[in-house]
Formats: structure tokens, sequence, C-alpha cells
């Protein structure tokens, strides 16, 4: 029966070392987080994983203007955004994001969405219909691939960031409309995709270019416009989807392309149709945060994000040097996710113990989520951290190297690592 079925394949996930374990949260999403785990304790980590890039999530000016949002508009919306759900605050920010768009994307139009895979699941669901050929980066996010595979047009997959594949897949397709989807920003690996390339590419094959940019948004680009405005590229041939729960500190998300799109989505696409609208506080707080971002406090707030980048990776290619046999590796990545990649799950799991018996909360990302050999932890940086917390990192994890290095041999390193993933599991 489906009890005893699922009780399997729960016991299979496990012995693949695959089970995931929630945390519970009992502070603000910050560097230092209260957190509870099986009814143990709480403990106070210090954590490197959260997408808060510029530390907005708990910002006074945002909680003041969720609050103040709740005063004026209630709780909840009551409907989708097609019926009574749609607020002059929904309108504000969309209005809004536009206007923050439109050096990218000329005469953009925007529309929210309760999140960013409800987003890319309307974007791809509505417009690659049959007689449409997607085109997708291997590693893009899981959104745009199960939104790819919920269209009825044809799906290509290409190589990561393979352009010479793509150009050719792109040659011999032969569907009226053809979309190119993409991570601006890589998720798992912290790389920029050749946005520039892909937009020339689009522009040769007749062909739209749809730019996931959860990671840049906020971030990247004068005033944190994003990954287009990083690169300077403008063209109606963009259509870009934000999130709104990263650097900008909320949650939701946003889709901004030409109006003719945008009107089409809002008519047609079921994750916006057919969903209750988030609430309007949500969208005034967002208003908030988007003066944030592109005023002096956002520019200081990525200021500060590069440095500790700069700083954690001098650390760790210093550490690297240092070690040579761990075959540790950097991602040539110049943002906030700065993956540590160290090979098998054992080590990436084992790594994650270590620095958590020293309070550090640092995820170990393992395949599927990257490929075999792959297993990496996954460090991302926030503004909210101090250069003290990125070196407190970086001695734990000297430390650590330290000891895997004296353990010798490859197989006494996989014991070792073995023992510390014990003693800590
Ligand atoms: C987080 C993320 C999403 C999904 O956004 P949510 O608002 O969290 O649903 C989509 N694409 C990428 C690349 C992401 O990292």
């Amino acid at each position: 029966m489906l009890i005893d079925h699922l009780n399997r394949q729960l016991l299979e996930h496990r012995a693949q070392s695959l089970q995931r374990q929630r945390r519970t949260a009992e502070s603000p999403c910050a560097p230092h987080q209260r957190v509870s785990r099986d009814g143990q304790p709480a403990r106070e980590l210090l954590a490197f994983c959260s997408n808060d890039y510029l530390g907005l999530a708990n910002h006074p000016a945002l909680i003041a203007a969720l609050a103040e949002g709740a005063q004026r508009y209630g709780a909840g919306s009551g409907a989708s955004h097609l019926i009574n759900g749609h607020s002059q605050a929904h309108a504000a920010l969309e209005d809004e994001l536009a206007a923050w768009m439109a050096p990218s994307i000329p005469n953009a139009a925007a529309l929210t969405f309760c999140t960013g895979y409800m987003a890319n699941l309307a974007l791809l669901t509505t417009l690659g219909d049959a007689g449409t050929t997607i085109f997708s980066d291997k590693l893009n996010h899981a959104s745009l691939i199960d939104g790819a595979l919920l269209a009825r047009g044809a799906l290509q997959r290409y190589p990561h960031g393979n352009l010479d594949i793509l150009e050719r897949l792109l040659t011999r397709c032969t569907t009226p409309l053809k979309l190119i989807v993409t991570d601006a920003v890589f998720s798992m690996d912290g790389d920029l995709a050749d946005l520039p390339a892909l937009l020339a590419l689009a522009e040769r094959f007749d062909a739209w270019l749809i730019v996931d940019d959860a990671h840049g948004f906020g971030v990247l680009g004068p005033q944190g416009r994003g990954s287009l405005a990083h690169f300077g590229l403008s063209s109606e041939r963009l259509i870009c989807m934000g999130t709104l729960g990263k650097a900008a500190g909320v949650g939701g998300a946003f889709v901004a392309a030409h109006p003719v799109i945008i009107d089409w989505l809002a008519q047609t696409a079921r994750p916006y149709v057919y969903t209750t609208a988030t609430p309007p506080a949500l969208a005034h707080a967002l208003c908030e945060s988007l003066r944030l971002i592109s005023g002096p406090e956002g520019d200081e707030r990525r200021a500060r994000l590069q440095q500790l980048i700069g700083q954690l990776r001098t650390g760790l290619a210093a550490l690297i040097a240092a070690h040579p046999a761990l075959g540790w590796q950097l991602v040539d990545s110049h943002t906030a996710i700065q993956p540590l990649i160290v090979g098998s799950n054992a080590a990436a799991m084992a790594l994650a113990a270590a620095l958590d018996a020293q309070d550090l909360w640092v995820p170990a990302i393992r395949p599927p989520t990257v490929p075999t050999g792959m297993a990496r932890l996954r460090i991302t940086l926030s503004a909210a951290h101090s250069q003290s917390a990125v070196q407190r990192l970086l001695d734990a994890l000297a430390q650590t190297a330290a000891r895997l290095s004296g353990a010798g041999t490859g197989a006494e390193t996989g014991a070792e690592a073995a023992t510390i993933a014990g003693a800590v599991a």
C-alpha cells in the first residue's frame, strides 16, 4: 500500500545520504540565527546559506512598510488578481518594476507573481505552446526545467554555457517561435551567463531570450537593476523574470517584457489566473525595498557585499593552495554565490558537519542538484555579514583542511571524513 511503499522509498533515500532535514528558525533571517532541529535545544548559528544578499529581510524600514501595508490593505488579498485581489499596492509595484526594467527592455510592462517558481511556469507554459522550441541551459533552475516540461512545445537542452551547440540547435530549428531560456546567475555555481552573446544569437535567429535574474536582481548592475543592466543590454526581445524574496528581502516575483506579452500572461497564464494574489502588504513593502535597493543605502550594501566576496575568495584560494591534495576547487564566480567544490558526497557532508560542530551553517549540495563528483559547500554571502564572520568561516575551513590533509592518503581521508560525519549525524 501507499504508506509502505513510501516508507521503503524514504529508507532508500536515507541509505543514499540524500535525506534532508529542516531546521526551525526562532529568529529572523540574519547571519546569526537561532535555530533548532529534531526537538534539540535551539543553537545560535552563523549562517552562510540565505539568498538575502543585501541583508534586507530583517530591515526595519521593510518591517515598518509591511506593517503600514497591513494597516492600509488588511492581511489578505481575498482573491485572484482577475477577481478582486488586485490592489493599488500591486499596481504601484508593477509600475515601479516596469520603470526599473525600462533601460533594458524598452517600453517594458511588468506583472507580479506569488513566487518565482510560478512566474517561470507561467512564462514557459504560456509562451511555449505547440509551434515553439524552448532552448534551455542544462544548469537552469528547476522551475525553468519544470516549466519547459509542462509546456506543449519542443524542448532542447544545451550543455551549460555551450553557445556553439546552442547555435547549431538554432540553425536546425524550424518552429516559428524560438525561446532561449537561461539563468542569468546560475544558482549552484554563481557564474554569469554570457547574456550579450545569447542576445546576439536571439537576434540572429529571430528568437526571444528569457532571463531568470533571481540572483542578479538587486545585486548586479548600476543601482542593483540586475544582470541585463550589468551588461548594459537593451532589447525588446528580452523577457526578464526577477524574484523578490532574495535580494529584495520580501517574497514574490515579477516578469518584465513587451506590454503585449505581459497582457497575454495576465489573460491566460494559469499560475497567474488561478491563484490568490499575494497580500497587498507584501507589494507595499516591496515598493520600499526597491527604494532601498536603488538608493545610496543599496550602493553601500552592494559595495560591502563585493568586499566580503573578495575577502572570502582570497582566503579560499590560499587555503586550496596550501592543501592541494584535498582537491578542493573554487568556481569562477564573482557573485554572492561562492561554491567550494570538494568532490564526493561524503566529503561534502563531512565538511558541512565539521563546520556545524563549530556553529557554522553552510549547506552541502549533492547530486542530483549538482553533477556527480561535484558535491560542494554552497557558501552564500550577504551584506549583513561582517568581515570577522567571513574570517571565522575561513578559520574553521583551514582547521578542517589541516586535519583532513594530516590524515594522509585519500582512503584515510575518506575514513576521517566518515568519522566526522558519524560524530555529528
Ligand atoms: C529561487 C529561484 C527561483 C524561484 O523563485 P521563488 O520566488 O523562490 O519561487 C527561480 N529561479 C532561480 C534561478 C532561483 O534561484
